[in-house]
């Protein structure tokens, strides 16, 4: 029936999605450097600096893969505590930080962990490797200061059902962010649509800004905006929960 058919078809969606980042865990990295010039680092940055992170914060980074969004997370965060430290009047035992890093692929996590040691946070108990699926979290509701998501939403089955889930673990006054690929305002080359079929193809089937940003209103979160960056390649979504 219909039915069966759609599952199968999803289940065949998340069997793929998983043998794919099973395979590519160890080049992941090189490989973000190569399709987008380096950008991604820029992408990511700007990503954590519309977060605002804070010592003490807990942070949910969903489809977190190898770390990136985390370690930029709680680098920020060091920062702000090394010369927070320098106060006299400052109590570092009242803020324990938590960033979870959460990914259904154990091979992208481990792989996150081992960056983790080469970028001397391995002994940083903030950081919190998780193995768990964006639509259905294990953590509890109203948990969460902050939510991201990067380059992860477009290969999920449910969209709904991710963007549901951000908005039951977030606090009240969480913020939610998502950064991805997104549809461009300036037409492609005829040649460039047959060079990176797969990727354009994922592209198009993924909502535009407009209708992303209203299926994360309808997930109910206010204040729902998005910025488009070199020229809507990629997005950064945001919204909060009031
Ligand atoms: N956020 C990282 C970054 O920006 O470098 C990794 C992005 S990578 C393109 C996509 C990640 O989403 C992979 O690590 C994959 O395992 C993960 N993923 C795919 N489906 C998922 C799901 N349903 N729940 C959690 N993670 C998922």
């Amino acid at each position: 029936c219909t039915r069966c058919f759609k599952e199968v078809q999803e289940e065949e969606k998340s069997q793929m999605v998983s043998n794919v980042f099973s395979s590519v865990a160890s080049n992941y990295d090189l490989m973000n450097d190569l399709m987008s010039v380096g950008l991604h680092r820029l992408w990511k940055d700007r990503l954590v600096s519309k977060l605002s992170p804070f010592p003490g914060m807990k942070h949910l980074d969903v489809a977190g893969g190898t770390g990136d969004i985390a370690f930029r997370i709680l680098e920020t965060v060091n920062s702000i505590r090394s010369r927070a430290l320098q106060d006299p009047c400052y109590d570092p035992l009242q803020e324990e930080t938590e960033i979870y890093v959460c990914d259904i692929n154990p091979n992208m996590l481990n792989v996150g962990r081992k960056r983790a040691i080469e970028r001397g946070l391995g002994k940083d108990k903030s950081l919190i490797w998780v193995e768990g699926n964006a639509e259905a979290l294990t953590f509890q509701d109203n948990s969460m200061d902050g939510y991201t998501i990067a380059f992860g939403i477009r290969n999920v089955t449910h969209i709904e059902k991710v963007l549901d889930e951000a908005h039951r673990v977030l606090k009240r006054g969480g913020r939610f962010l998502c950064l991805e690929l997104s549809h461009v305002e300036v037409p492609l080359v005829a040649g460039d649509r047959e060079s990176y079929q797969y990727l354009v193809e994922s592209i198009r089937r993924f909502p535009n800004q407009e209708k992303f940003a209203s299926m994360i209103a309808d997930a109910g979160f206010r204040k729902v905006e998005y910025e488009n960056l070199v020229g809507g390649v990629v997005a950064i979504h945001s919204g909060l929960k009031l």
